[in-house]
C-alpha cells in the first residue's frame, strides 16, 4: 500500500483544489465578478503592505477602492522585472513564513522573490487541477526526469510520498538512460514528468535503440515550450494513446495556462490570476493568431505580489472561450517563448526558435543541437553529430536552416562533442546574448511570425 500522496495531507492544497473544481463550471459573468473582486482585494493588500505598490498606485491617482471595473484596474502602471529585481524589499510584504527563491531566467538575470507556504500549496493544486483534465490523480505512478543531481549509485531515487521515481538528467548518456529504462520496466510508470528538452533526449534514445518502454497514460511537460518536432517524436515513441500535456507557468505564479481534455490550446486559469496579452500599444489582443506579451496579476502571491507584471513571455492569442470544453477562458494557440528565445536578423526581424524545427528527418543525424546568438545578424548552430551525419547530410541541414532563417542572417555551423546543460540541468535551445526588450523595433514585425 503506497503512502498517501503528500500534497493530499496539506489542507490548503485540498481546499484550493476543491475550490477550483467547484468553480470550473463558472460562466463568463461569474469569472468576471470573481476576478474584479480579487483585483480589488490583491491591490488593496499590496497598497497597504508594500511601500513600492503604495507609491506606484499613488502616482497613478487610483486607489484600490476606486476600482469599479477591470478598466479602472488598467490605469495602474506595469511592473517590470527590473523594478522587482532592484527594489525587491519595497515590493514585498511581511507575510508569515515567507521564504526567498530565485529564478534562473532565460535572460541570465535572476529575479528574486518571496513566496509563502499558502501560495505554494495553491500553485501545486492549480497544476494538479489542470492535470485532472487528462486523468492524472495524486498517487499515480510517475517517472520524473529532473535537472538535479541525485546522490545515489544509479542516479535515481524513489520518493514514496509522491509515488515517483526521480532520475537525474545530469547523467543522461545512453548507458544511464538504459538504467532508467530498466527501472521503468519494473516500476511501470503511468506518467512521465519532464522538461520537453529532457523528454526529447530520452525519447530519442528509445527510438534510436529500438528499445521498449512500458505504456504510459501521458507526459506532463513544463518549464519550456514544447516544439512540434518534440511532440511528434513523443507521439511516435510513446504511442498515440499517450496524451502529451503542457502548461505554461512561471516562478512569479501570476499566470498559469494548460491544455484541456480535448485541445492543445493553453487555457488561462482565471482563478489563479488576471492575465492580459498585450500588443505593442499595451492593449489586450483580441485577434486570433496575433502575438502578445503576457502581463499578469497574481491572485495567490502575497509575500511578493505581482500586479500587472510584464513577464517578457510571448503567446499567440486564440479566443475568449474554448468551443470544445466550453470553458469561457482566454486561450492561446501556443507560447511563442521568451523574448530572449527569439533570434534577431540584420534587418531587424525577430525569428522564433519554434520556426526552426524540421518536419522531416533532417535532425535525425544530430544527437543534439543549439542556437547561439552573440550579435545581431548572425547565429551559431552548434550540434553534436551522429555517426550517420555525413557532409552531404550536414549541407542539407544547413540549406534548410538558412532558408528558414532568411537571407538577412548569417548562419555559422559548429560541430561539437557535447552541449553542456544549463545550471538548472536543462538543454537550452537558444543562448541569446542580445538584450531583446519589448520596445525592440523589430517586435512589431514579430507579429508576422
Ligand atoms: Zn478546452
Amino acid at each position: 500500500m503506497a503512502a498517501v500522496h503528500k500534497d493530499l495531507t496539506n489542507r490548503d492544497y485540498v481546499a484550493w483544489a476543491q475550490f477550483l473544481h467547484e468553480s470550473d463550471i463558472w460562466t463568463k459573468k461569474q469569472i468576471a465578478d470573481y476576478q474584479l473582486k480579487e483585483l480589488r482585494r490583491i491591490t488593496a493588500f499590496a497598497y497597504e503592505n508594500t511601500s513600492g505598490y503604495q507609491r506606484l498606485f499613488d502616482e497613478s491617482g487610483v486607489k484600490p477602492s476606486d476600482i469599479k471595473t477591470a478598466d479602472d484596474f488598467k490605469k495602474y502602471p506595469f511592473l517590470t522585472k527590473e523594478m522587482v529585481r532592484d527594489n525587491l524589499e519595497n515590493f514585498s510584504a511581511d507575510v508569515p513564513n515567507r521564504f526567498y527563491i530565485t529564478t534562473g531566467g532565460s535572460t541570465g538575470v535572476p529575479t528574486g522573490m518571496y513566496r509563502d507556504p499558502l501560495s505554494f500549496a495553491k500553485e501545486l493544486a492549480s497544476k494538479a487541477h489542470q492535470y485532472y483534465r487528462i486523468g492524472w490523480r495524486e498517487g499515480d505512478r510517475q517517472i520524473v526526469f529532473r535537472g538535479l543531481q541525485i546522490d545515489s549509485a544509479d542516479n535515481t531515487e524513489f520518493c514514496e510520498e509522491f509515488n515517483e521515481l526521480r532520475c537525474s538528467t545530469y547523467q543522461f548518456l545512453p548507458e544511464q538512460m538504459e538504467i532508467y529504462r530498466q527501472k521503468a520496466l519494473e516500476f511501470k510508470p503511468e506518467w512521465i514528468r519532464c522538461y520537453p528538452s529532457s523528454g526529447y533526449v530520452f525519447a530519442r534514445y528509445l527510438k534510436d535503440s529500438g528499445k521498449s518502454f512500458p505504456p504510459i497514460k501521458g507526459m506532463l511537460c513544463s518549464s519550456e515550450q514544447l516544439y512540434d518536432f518534440q511532440k511528434q517524436l513523443f507521439e511516435e515513441v510513446f504511442g498515440a494513446d499517450a496524451r502529451i500535456f503542457v502548461h505554461y507557468g512561471h516562478y512569479e505564479m501570476a499566470a498559469l495556462a494548460g491544455f484541456c481534455e480535448y485541445t492543445d490550446d493553453y487555457h488561462v486559469l482565471p482563478q489563479y490570476g488576471y492575465v492580459e496579452l498585450l500588443d505593442v500599444n499595451n492593449n489586450q489582443i483580441t485577434k486570433p493568431g496575433e502575438v502578445g506579451e503576457i502581463a499578469a496579476t497574481s491572485f495567490i502571491m502575497h509575500a511578493t505580489p505581482f500586479i500587472r507584471y510584464r513577464t517578457e513571455d510571448l503567446a499567440v492569442f486564440k479566443s475568449f472561450g474554448c468551443e470544445k470544453c466550453g470553458r469561457p477562458h482566454q486561450t492561446w494557440e501556443r507560447i511563442e517563448g521568451r523574448l530572449q528565445e527569439l533570434v534577431a536578423t540584420k534587418t531587424g526581424r525577430l525569428i522564433s526558435t519554434s520556426m526552426l524545427n524540421m518536419h522531416d528527418d533532417s535532425y535525425d543525424h544530430l544527437k543534439q543541437f543549439q542556437f547561439h546568438q552573440k550579435e545581431t545578424g548572425s547565429v551559431i548552430f552548434r550540434f553534436v553529430p551522429r555517426p550517420s551525419c555525413s557532409e552531404i547530410v550536414l549541407n542539407q541541414v544547413k540549406a534548410k536552416l538558412q532558408s528558414k532563417l532568411g537571407d538577412d542572417i548569417d548562419l555559422i555551423t559548429e560541430a561539437v562533442k557535447e552541449i553542456p546543460l544549463t545550471k538548472r540541468g536543462k538543454h537550452q535551445l537558444l543562448i541569446q546574448e542580445l538584450d531583446l526588450k519589448l520596445n525592440h523595433p523589430a517586435l512589431s514585425k514579430a507579429l508576422s511570425l
